[in-house]
């Protein structure tokens, strides 16, 4: 059964969108105790706060023509190994009809926030070289510029993307601490990459964590010494898990995180276990 996609926290709605879906071999969790392979979600976040219309990272990408396309468009990112068949309808592309569902066109977009630069979070920037959401200033950590971007070659999907929209003017790093629109706080959480953040948010007394990849799987919750093979630093990325459980299990505040495949909103109980969202709001 699905979670809820959509919550409030004071006066800020939050909807989960879905990109693809896909599926990653127990092998690339180092330490997961388990030999199916692992269902993955490649989505973003919609927040509407204050006025604006913020996209929080941006999904996989246009699905390319033709399925023998597939394997290459995997290949190239290191993150989401997609391994379903070639062709898998479900894979990518899925963004710009679940924006349009919530209501949302790629101009309405003022602020594109990315929690960090792996293919799978940049993909709607600017599919081959065309900012995609033409009004919105794309906001992310500046480490992973030379981390991904400077590393990457001339015809990497994400440097394409992200030299397009800096060629527009409309490319800004964030600073740890920073309030990147009304009641949003953008944080540093490094480890999974140099320059990954999460998103606070927080209303009227009602906080919710948009924590990108510090968990990518749920059994992390449990355990954070699962590792990820996408993990930069693999001791950090653990460290940045521990802190987060440290600061949020227990507390009732709702956190989302991209690629749980059911439930992208959840609360972590005292004992790390997810305990399910049943009402809207936010407590
Ligand atoms: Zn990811």
């Amino acid at each position: 059964m699905l979670g809820m996609r959509s919550i409030v926290v004071g006066d800020i709605a939050i909807q989960a969108l879905t990109d693809g879906r896909g599926q990653l071999p127990a092998s690339f969790f180092p330490g997961l105790k388990d030999d199916r392979t692992i269902p993955v979600v490649t989505g973003a976040f919609l927040v509407r706060a204050g006025g604006h219309t913020i996209l929080v990272d941006a999904g996989f990408g246009p699905r390319p023509a033709g399925s023998p396309h597939l394997p290459q468009h995997a290949k190239e990112q290191r993150h989401l190994a997609v391994a379903g068949p070639a062709g898998e309808p479900e894979a990518s592309g899925g963004l710009p009809a679940a924006l349009a569902d919530a209501g949302v066109s790629p101009e309405d977009v003022d602020l594109v926030v990315l929690t960090h630069l792996h293919a799978d979070h940049v993909g709607w920037v600017a599919p081959h070289g065309e900012p995609y959401f033409p009004n919105a200033e794309v906001r992310y950590g500046t480490p992973d510029w030379a981390a991904f971007i400077d590393s990457a070659g001339r015809h990497a999907r994400a440097r394409v993307a992200l030299e397009a929209v800096r060629a527009k003017g409309k490319l800004r790093g964030l600073v740890d601490g920073e309030a990147v629109a009304p009641g949003l706080t953008a944080r540093h959480a490094p480890g999974h990459t140099p320059g990954h953040y999460v998103l606070e948010v927080a209303d009227q007394g009602h906080r919710a964590v948009l924590l990108g990849d510090v968990f990518q799987i749920p059994a992390q919750l449990a355990d954070p010494a699962i590792g990820s093979a996408s993990d930069h630093d693999r001791r950090q990325a653990e460290l940045t898990r521990r802190r987060w459980l440290r600061e949020i299990a227990g507390t009732g505040t709702i956190v989302a995180a991209v690629h749980f495949p059911d439930e992208p909103f959840f609360r972590i109980a005292a004992d790390r276990t997810v305990e399910p969202i049943s009402a809207v709001a936010a407590s």
